[in-house]
């Protein structure tokens, strides 16, 4: 074979199927691993996929980076963090001037920033690739968000856009913006998909515990919002979940599975990254405390022992939790975009949210209908914060209602709602043209003298607490 148009270093989950998919659609691919293992397994399913002639597997590092046409494109799909900066390490020797490394897991963007930033001045393009759907996504279309040196992406364009996701035959990939934007966006879609997650796991726990509700019954359910304007693939995936039966008891798999979720960072960082830069996340950082909380399994029995048993009773309708999962997930975006906005203005990266919402529409673990409607609604529309869209305050206003009622009816039959109700407090403290940081004000200024505003009086005021306090006492 001559030259490979492309290629990959990490033939795991991840990696195999990005290959596949690229071999498949029709360039040629180089393949190196660590263990020579998976390079053989990887040949082999090739073969039988009848894409081996488009593969060439190079066990050596050094006969991998020769075997690759000039202006060099290497993926790297390895495990996260060091494994990362080694592999860098090892190439960079093996490379020449224009090449480009395409670091395609998921990596904190503040190191792709950092290597991004180390391998320019040596010539060297540095890619970070956020890919998002999973091993069926990387098979067979993945949502790629690509951030880092413009020129090279140029040069791995064409192989990206043939196995990108596509939307109504538009690919779900772009270059978003300089440095480490790919892998930030990344994270916040990630951030997103914690929120979306918990919010349908609160609405099924209120099926489950507050309607008494079996797991066919809540299969159903979600099955029918599929097809309304809940429509997404996290939706979809729900209604198989819960119609799956154990072969072994013949129950419902998921009333078997244990109440612990897992987490690997995404979510993690995406609420440090809104933290840090001064955005309000709640439906995020909700997302990420129930999965923490999940996790204690020892102590909550503990404390089911010592508090008792919610009464889990409440008063609403299936029709509500539609209503309500629609209005927490307006607000979990609205809040995920400000991130997104916050960040690009702060790193000057220049992020389109219309671009970022229409790549999200295939290929990802978010993609839904709602993204379709946002891509158009920041498209003609300059605002950053969706709640301010009028497309979608008309869609707010109309399901609020129903978040209030769920959230307060969920409250009083002592049913955990940690994303919705903080989606509704967000947006209560979003609209309030009048709020109570007056009284913080007041008390910064009592304790610290940190001061405050008075309009028509001037800012960094301050009270003369002592002499206050004595003539309020007379
Ligand atoms: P796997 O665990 O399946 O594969 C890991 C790969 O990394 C293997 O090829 C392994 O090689 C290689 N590797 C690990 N450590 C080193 C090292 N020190 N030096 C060289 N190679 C190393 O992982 P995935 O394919 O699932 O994930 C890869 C990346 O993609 C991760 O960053 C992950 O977060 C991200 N990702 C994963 C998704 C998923 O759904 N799984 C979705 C989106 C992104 P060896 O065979 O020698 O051990």
């Amino acid at each position: 074979m001559s030259k490979a148009d492309i290629g990959l270093i990490g033939l795991g989950v991840m990696g195999a199927n990005l290959a596949l998919n690229i071999a498949e659609k029709g360039h040629t691919i180089a393949v190196n691993n660590r263990s020579t293992a998976k390079i053989d397994a990887f040949v082999e399913a090739a073969q039988a996929e009848g894409l081996a002639e488009r593969v060439l597997p190079e066990a050596d590092l050094v006969a991998f980076v020769q075997s690759v046409k000039k202006p060099r494109s290497i993926i790297i799909m390895v495990k996260a963090g060091k494994p990362v900066d080694d592999m860098i390490e090892q190439l960079l020797p093996l490379l020449d001037e224009g090449d480009a490394i395409l670091e395609c897991g998921n990596s904190l963007f503040s190191d792709t920033q950092r290597r991004f930033d180390y391998l320019k001045p040596k010539g060297i393009g540095y890619l970070g690739v956020g890919v998002s759907g999973g091993a069926e996504g990387a098979r067979h279309g993945p949502s790629i968000m690509v951030g880092g040196s413009k020129a090279q992406w140029h040069d791995a364009e064409p192989v990206l856009t043939s196995i990108a996701a596509k939307f109504k035959g538009e690919p779900c990939v772009a270059w978003l913006g300089e440095g480490g934007a790919g892998h930030f966006v990344k994270t916040i879609h990630n951030g997103i998909e914690y929120g979306d997650m918990q919010m349908i796991a609160e609405v099924y726990g209120v099926m489950r515990d507050g309607l008494g509700m079996d797991a066919a019954a809540c299969a159903e359910v979600f099955k029918r919002w599929n097809e309304g304007p809940l429509n997404s693939y996290l939706i979809e995936i729900t209604g198989h979940v819960l119609e799956a039966i154990d072969g072994e008891s013949g129950t419902p798999l998921v009333d078997m599975i244990l109440d612990r979720a897992g987490q690997k960072g995404t979510g993690v960082w995406s609420a440090i990254a809104a933290q840090q830069l001064g955005v309000p996340a709640t439906a995020i950082e909700g997302a990420v405390a129930a999965r923490s909380i999940s996790s204690r399994k020892q102590e909550r029995i503990a404390a089911e022992a010592l508090y008792g048993k919610r009464q889990g009773k409440v008063d609403i309708t299936i029709d509500d939790l539609e209503q309500a999962l629609l209005a927490g997930k307006i607000v979990s975006y609205t809040q995920g975009f400000s991130v997104i906005a916050s960040a690009s203005e702060e790193q000057g990266w220049g992020l389109k949210l219309a671009t970022i919402a229409r790549i999200w529409r295939a290929g990802c673990i978010i993609r839904s209908r709602f993204l379709d409607q946002m891509a158009s609604a920041f498209a003609g529309d300059a605002a950053t914060n969706l709640l301010m869209v009028p497309a979608f305050a008309t869609l707010m206003k109309e399901a609020s209602p129903a978040l209030r009622r769920v959230v307060s009816s969920g409250a009083l039959g002592e049913l955990p709602l940690i994303c919705l109700s903080s989606s509704l407090a967000y947006f209560d403290s979003y609209r309030q043209a009048r709020g109570t940081a007056n009284l913080i004000q007041g008390q910064r200024d009592f304790f610290g003298s940190h001061g405050f505003e008075i309009e028509g009086r001037g800012a960094d005021l301050h009270g003369d607490w002592p002499s206050l306090v004595e003539q309020a006492a007379e």
